[in-house]
């Protein structure tokens, strides 16, 4: 074992030490520098003169006194989220939305949505087109932007920033995040929805109190995304969490994906859409018919309260997509074994009938203990999880340890082509859990 350190292991020692310092206060401040010396184990002097490092470029600030304990009143310290901005973009088959956020992903009223219908170069070259819109607004020209987070659907290479497929959106192997650092000269990183959105709750919302959690989204599509021990998971091709192409019905219908039985086609809701409209259009009766004008514009809302009322038909169609996605969450928990499943989509929100079925089948299906022990818990940050999520990436980024070294650079010269290069993890966090949050299991 070595016992001594040259100076390139010293100068990665205090790197490291003023990243720890610096998350201490993101994550617990306001906070005397006491405290600090406590909870990260470092001494005294040296959380004194890494805080003064830190309070001279800009990320710490002084906030009044603490209550003294003794002696002199210590001064209390917090993170400045205004010492930089970052931009957050959502993409999705039918919106484009981008935001200007702050260092704790907050002041997303900035944010703008637009409907487009395209896709392909078209839709990449949108994006950039509104990357650059929110670059030259008020606030990023007085600040430094400190990274762009790009949600997008589809099979994300987030290590590289191409997305390497999306069906929807007519991408195959586009460079999206090396291109846009290189227009930009800031650093990049593009993640999956689903993964995006997972990360937006484990740090900013639902997801706070735990290090393995599923985040599980029904809607047009079914996915998740897994944080394990506090980071998300992607798997060996970057494909991990495709929870709707878990095959769970030999005799089933043959899925886009080229499976046979894929959870989607029960539970996502085109599928029951389309089973509920061809059930009217055969003369079953529903109470959904004097809602809306035409069947086709039942929503997973509209079916839901039909449900919740008895609509036999609303019943009945829930309850199979309920027993369906069931089966598939107690494999995934027999599987993984998570403390918490967050759960998406407008049809396993709040009063959620097909929720009871999920319930009762979990129970059936999975194993006693995991089971009894996970969580199933509404998602709180709703669409905005995809934005929370990829400014989260870019503000660990920021703060991870091992990125540590090439941050100061990039805030005094930001030329970054190729930057995206770098992981788009999320490390453990010590945020405390929200006060209160619903224990479902
Ligand atoms: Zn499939």
């Amino acid at each position: 074992m070595k016992t001594s350190r040259g100076p390139a292991d010293l100068k990665l020692l205090q790197e490291m030490n003023r990243a720890k310092v610096l998350e201490t206060i993101r994550a617990s401040g306001p906070i005397a520098r006491v405290d600090i010396a406590r909870q990260t184990h470092l001494s005294p002097t040296t959380v004194a003169s890494l805080v003064s490092d830190l309070i001279a470029d800009g990320w710490v600030r002084s906030v009044g006194e603490g209550r003294s304990r003794g002696g002199r009143k210590p001064t209390l310290l917090e993170f400045n989220a205004r010492a930089g901005y970052i931009v957050a973009v959502d993409v999705t088959d039918s919106y484009l939305t981008t935001a200007l956020t702050d260092l704790n992903a907050q002041e997303l009223e900035q944010e703008r949505t637009i409907p487009h219908q395209l896709a392909g170069d078209a839709l990449a070259e949108r994006i950039g087109a509104e990357v650059g819109r929110v670059l030259s607004t008020g606030g990023a020209r007085e600040l430094p932007v400190v990274g762009i987070g790009i949600s997008t659907p589809g099979l994300v290479d987030a290590g590289a920033g191409v997305i390497r497929y999306s069906l929807k959106l007519n991408w195959m192997d586009l460079p999206l995040g090396p291109a846009l650092a290189q227009r930009f000269h800031n650093p990049v990183y593009v993640e999956n929805d689903t993964n995006a959105a997972a990360i937006g709750e484990k740090w900013f919302g639902a997801g706070r109190p735990f290090a393995n959690m599923v985040y599980v989204s029904i809607g047009s599509g079914v996915g998740a995304g897994l944080i394990l021990n506090g980071e998300v998971f992607r798997g060996f091709t970057g494909s991990a969490g495709e929870l709707g192409h878990m095959s769970i019905d030999k005799g089933g219908e043959r899925c886009e994906c080229g499976n046979i039985g894929c959870l989607e086609n029960l539970v996502a809701w085109p599928a029951i859409w389309a089973r509920v409209t061809k059930a009217v259009k055969r003369g079953v009766p529903t109470v959904i018919t004097e809602i809306v004008e035409n069947i086709d514009q039942v929503t997973p809302e509209i079916l839901n309260k039909a449900a919740l009322a008895g609509d036999q038909l609303a019943v009945n169609a829930l309850a199979e997509a309920g027993v369906s996605l069931g089966i598939g969450l107690a494999n995934l928990i027999n599987l993984l074994n998570p403390e918490a499943i967050i759960l998406g989509g407008s049809l396993l929100g709040e009063k959620s009938f097909m929720l009871q079925h999920v319930r009762k089948t979990m129970a059936t299906h999975g194993l006693k203990v995991p089971g009894a022990a996970v969580r199933l818990i509404p998602n709180q940050l709703g669409e905005k999880a995809r934005l929370f999520g990829v400014a989260s990436i870019v503000l660990h980024n920021l703060l991870a340890t091992k990125f540590w070294p090439s941050f100061a650079e990039e805030i005094a010269e930001p030329s970054l082509a190729g930057e995206n290069q770098r992981a788009g993890g999320v490390a453990p966090d010590s945020t405390p859990p929200p006060a209160n949050y619903e224990n479902g299991g």
